[in-house]
């Protein structure tokens, strides 16, 4: 097991356990049936589901429909697999059918790729290939400028042409990697089944994309500890999150490769065709999946002098930013400040966003 695959299954298994603890307390509250739990890999990562609700078929019911739903989505949308509907899309500039999902992903994609004035950019596959990524071999000398030119000149999300039914990329070359997003939006279709399906308590967790629904206890909301980037396992603080809520982490630890000695993190800055530095951890907070991922990718590359103005572009999302220098500093958007409770021993670490 590779160092992300490691580090997902022991914050899965840590979120299980906290859940299990709670659940085993709030049982003496109520006669509902046992909770269903589950963690299984997927996408490359872990998925934990946690389910409560008054009728144990129809948990089941749901908890089997997520674990489909996850499948459907990497099917569809995973670069790693050759017939799927986006590496069909990039191996032609032909129009590709594509299914209601992936048609959804694409606008949702282009959506977030525009807002962000393409911070967060989808066709940024060449470069992340290049670097040693999503199917690239790692390099083993830094690539060239001329290398890196190449592959930005590829870029382009306007390339990217949509139908009712269909979708074409219209230059030879560029080609979508949704790996910053799609596990969000499986989370948020994942949601979607459980308000179908009357699970009124539920917490999904892929990879460290979570939205929840209903609370954890009778008398308390779900609580979710913010990854420390430094420390494997820790967390700087928690969060309390609404029934709703989605939250998402992008970090520098969650992948990354070695070249001559250095260390580079998964996430390209568009703008310089190279992996970012200074970053180490941002954290959203939002009303969707979909959002707190496309997010928590293009704010990592923004960084902290101009993330409150793309923030402001998305109301109800919300940040916690750690730069990548110790000692540990925790900037937060302005309604983070209410929301995010530190440990005792970082509240002396907690910085404003500048506005
Ligand atoms: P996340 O962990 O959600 O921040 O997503 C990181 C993944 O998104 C990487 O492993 C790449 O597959 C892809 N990616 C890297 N840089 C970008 C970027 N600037 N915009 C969109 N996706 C990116
Ligand atoms: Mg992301």
């Amino acid at each position: 097991m590779n160092n992300i695959s490691r580090q997902t299954l022991i914050s899965s298994i840590l979120v299980i356990a906290a859940l299990a603890f709670l659940v085993h307390r709030s049982r003496s509250f109520t006669s509902r049936p046992a909770p269903v739990e589950r963690v299984w890999p997927v996408m490359g990562t872990f998925a934990s589901v946690t389910l409560r609700g008054d009728h144990a078929d129809q948990l089941d019911a749901v908890c089997d429909q997520t674990a489909a739903m996850l499948e459907t989505v990497n099917s569809l949308m995973s670069v790693y697999i050759p017939d799927s509907e986006i590496s069909r899309l990039n191996a032609t500039t032909e129009a590709v059918p594509v299914s209601p999902l992936t048609r959804q992903m694409l606008e949702r994609t282009r959506h977030y790729t525009q807002g962000t004035g393409g911070a967060f950019d989808a066709t940024v596959l060449p470069l992340v290939r290049l670097w040693g990524f999503s199917g690239g071999k790692t390099p083993e000398t830094l690539p060239s400028d001329a290398m890196i030119e190449a592959a930005r000149r590829l870029m382009g999300i306007d390339k990217l042409e949509l139908g009712e039914n269909s979708a074409r990329m219209t230059a030879p070359g560029t080609t979508l990697d949704l790996g910053g997003i799609a596990k969000g939006f499986a989370v948020d279709r994942c949601y979607e089944a459980v308000i179908a399906g009357n699970a009124v308590n539920a917490i999904f967790n892929l990879g460290g994309n979570i939205r929840v629904h209903g609370k954890a206890t009778p008398d308390r909301p779900w609580r979710i500890g913010v990854q420390d980037p430094f420390e494997q396992g820790e967390t700087l603080g928690f969060l309390a999150l609404d029934s709703g809520m989605a939250l998402a982490t992008s970090g520098n630890y969650e992948r990354f490769v070695m070249i001559n000695g250095k260390r580079y993190t998964h996430i390209i800055d568009p703008r310089t065709g190279r992996p970012v530095e200074g970053m180490a951890g941002v954290t959203i907070l939002s009303e969707s999946a979909t959002e707190t991922d496309a997010l928590s990718t293009a704010l990592f590359v923004i960084g902290i002098e101009d993330a409150a103005a793309t923030l402001a572009r998305f109301p109800g999302s919300e940040a916690i930013m750690v730069p990548d220098r110790r000692p540990t500093e925790i900037y937060l958007s302005k309604g983070m400040q209410a929301k995010f409770v530190p440990h005792p021993e970082y509240r002396n670490a907690i910085r404003r966003l500048p506005e």
